[in-house]
């Protein structure tokens, strides 16, 4: 999908933005505060809050009016979905001179008939995340001109505001919100009997008391991220109770659109996620994707950095978030606010190639390049839709380890990711949710990183994967704590972490992937948390030149081909490209495709590619009792081209011809006549 943002407060003045809209119009628009009642400042003379006087009712009536005939020229103009910015983390304002949302709070009832509901009883400073009430550190700045504030979401008056401003976002014509900085990290008297209650009801209250004594109090005052320390119970508890506080705002405030539109979506702002410290810090204070799911499957991942090489030559880029996302049945929306053409077309490859969601481009600027996109997405859902990611390596990726502070887990998660996608073994990523006995069939090899925290059933699921043939590698002490962190005896986990217990099975045990996985993956992810571009592009060019004689094959590829009996990448050596596979099965007809990706401009926009275009020789094994019929290649540059196909082993052997950014390989086929139904 194509998605801009465009956050300009004026659009709504702006002839030529419609004019732009019009020459090639995105699937989703994101507007910027662009909508009846400023989510931040309430009544405000000016859509953004720049100006944060008040303004009479019957202007925010007429606001709505005029933004309604807005939003039905861009549905004219081609756009999909419209959607306009909230943020429930944030008020503007001065609680002592009693200006900006606190002027609005004193004059409330003038606003009744907007369907704000009574004056809450209590002042808003009284609303404010306990230990985030921002008053020093958020002085008034040219974009905002007053105080910055940090409201709670489980704070029933804020919430119930958000829900009469998405209410009126919906009777606009808007199909959807973005929500901005989701963060609750909050203790304030609200949140503390809420998680009393939710102790009761998810822990079961003679559980909890074992855990927590009499003190039912929150635990992860410090924030956990910045140490190493491993996290408690009362940690972990915290950390689920504040993210299951925003999945419970992200669906009230949904609930309150519904009347008006059923489709009505939040785009919820998960921030970065593919760098170890970024998601760390995120998971504890109110984000994760799969606590969300059941209200949102929109989740944008707002990253520091756009695609591309480090250097001249190591991809790096976002395919692990399309791959995670497809896995747990989420929408991405990948903003890594790319710049340059180069680096925009690569962001719609990793899109393409992702199996759904989005791709973010900042701003209506290169029209020609969206356009291509989109008419590529749409012209070719024969073989971009309904397709499941073909993958012998299940590799567990488990973010719900970063509430008791696991960070290492995500690190050589994130590394190991890296490694098989330079090795072009494909594989899936795997949340817990995964670990049951019937889903682990699809894999032949099971990646576990240091996964400390799981349940008995978990432990079941991955022996039964093993009796069932399944080759399992394991690293570090996984299984070593259940939920609540009792820890558990080495029998119980002998499977996960006795490399003696293995080796019956033929399966491998190490003390830490990084025995593993190569250097430069694991200094890559590293580099990730630099957010300074001048260092981390520094950091970048060293990296690669560190590492630039250590190109053995990597010890991980070997490790997996002895573990599964033969190799499992696609391709062999294909430096700067990334490739990922998929099949759709039907009756008698299927398909395998492959997405190729190549990497050909840096992360900082400046170089490019140390290696020219070449042709890439893929193998891709067929499912038993299908064989090949045909192959072709397409791509939005190109249209499609019929290519030869061999039939040798278990494979269908191709040979793309030479591309610059993305080419899709399609091999159709047919169930051989003998094979049963
Ligand atoms: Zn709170």
């Amino acid at each position: 999908m194509t998605y801009v943002t465009a956050v300009s407060a004026n659009v709504m003045d702006d002839p030529g933005f419609l004019q732009s809209v019009r020459e090639a119009p995105p699937s989703v628009l994101h507007l910027g505060h662009v909508l009846p009642l400023n989510s931040v400042f309430g009544p405000t003379a000016d859509y953004s809050g720049f100006k944060p006087e008040l303004v009479p009712v019957e202007t925010i009536r007429q606001r709505r009016n005029r933004i309604r005939t807005f939003i039905h020229e861009l549905h004219a103009a081609g756009v999909q979905r419209v959607v306009c910015y909230i943020n429930p983390a944030i008020i503007g304002g001065d609680h002592t001179s009693r200006q900006g949302f606190w002027s609005f709070y004193d004059h409330w009832d003038d606003y009744a008939s907007l369907g704000i509901g009574g004056k809450p009883s209590r002042d808003p400073i009284r609303w404010m995340q306990r230990e985030r009430q921002s008053f020093g550190a958020w002085a008034p700045e040219p974009n905002y001109p007053l105080w910055l504030y940090r409201p709670c979401v489980n704070e029933p008056a804020w919430s119930r505001y958000h829900e009469a401003v998405v209410r009126l976002v919906a009777e606009c014509g808007y199909d959807g919100v973005f929500v901005d900085d989701c963060i609750v990290e909050c203790h304030h008297d609200e949140c503390a009997r809420r998680f009393a209650e939710f102790l009761k009801r998810r822990y079961r209250g003679k559980h909890a008391e074992a855990l927590l004594g009499d003190d039912h109090s929150m635990g992860a005052i410090q924030p956990l991220w910045q140490g190493d320390a491993q996290g408690t119970f009362r940690d972990a508890a915290t950390h689920l109770f504040w993210q299951e506080s925003m999945r419970n705002y992200l669906d009230r405030i949904q609930a309150a659109a519904h009347a008006h539109n059923l489709e009505f979506i939040a785009v919820a702002n998960w921030g970065a996620i593919s760098r170890v410290r970024g998601a760390a810090g995120r998971a504890q204070s109110g984000k994760d994707i799969e606590v969300w799911k059941p209200a949102t499957q929109w989740v944008m991942f707002e990253e520091a950095h756009p695609s591309g090489l480090f250097g001249a030559d190591v991809p790096f880029g976002y395919s692990l978030q399309y791959n995670q996302s497809l896995m747990l049945g989420i929408r991405p929306v990948v903003h890594g606010y790319a710049a340059t053409p180069q680096q925009i077309d690569l962001g719609f490859a990793e899109c393409a190639a992702g199996g759904g969601g989005a791709f973010v481009q900042p701003d209506m600027q290169h029209p020609e390049i969206r356009r291509k996109w989109r008419n590529f997405f749409e012209a070719n859902g024969d073989v971009l839709e309904r397709f499941s990611l073909v993958a012998p390596v299940g590799l567990v990726l488990a973010y719900d380890e970063l509430r008791y502070n696991n960070k290492e887990h995500l690190r050589q998660a994130l590394a190991t990711a890296q490694e098989l996608y330079s090795a072009h073994i494909p594989f899936a990523a795997l949340s817990k949710s995964h670990l049951v006995a019937s889903a682990l069939r699809a894999y032949r090899v099971l990646i576990v990183p240091n996964v400390k925290y799981m349940e008995e059933h978990h432990i079941g699921a991955i022996t039964e994967f093993v009796k069932n043939g399944g080759k399992l590698l394991t690293a570090g002490d996984c299984a070593m704590f259940d939920y609540s962190v009792n820890e558990r005896d080495a029998k119980h986990r002998r499977i996960l972490h006795d490399a003696a217990a293995q080796n019956a099975s033929g399966t491998l045990h190490v003390s830490s992937l990084e025995e593993l996985v190569s250097r430069q993956a694991l200094d890559s992810i590293a580099a990730l948390d630099i957010l300074d571009p001048g260092e981390f592009a520094k950091r970048a060019g060293e990296i690669v030149a560190e590492t630039k004689n250590a190109r053995e094959p990597a010890p991980l590829q070997t490790a997996l081909t002895k573990l599964a009996g033969e190799d499992l990448s696609v391709t062999a050596s294909a430096p700067g490209i990334r490739t990922v596979v998929y099949e759709r099965l039907g009756r008698k007809q299927g398909a395998l495709t492959v997405h190729a990706v190549r990497y050909a401009v840096s992360v900082t926009g400046e170089s490019v590619s140390a290696h020219s275009p070449a042709p890439l020789r893929v193998a891709v094994p067929v499912p038993p009792g299908w064989k090949p019929q045909s192959a072709s290649v397409r791509s939005p540059d190109n249209p499609e081209i019929a290519i030869a196909i061999a039939f040798k082993g278990k494979a269908a052997h191709c040979t793309i011809p030479p591309f610059d950014v993305y080419s899709l390989l399609v091999v159709r086929l047919s169930r051989r006549e003998s094979s049963p139904q």
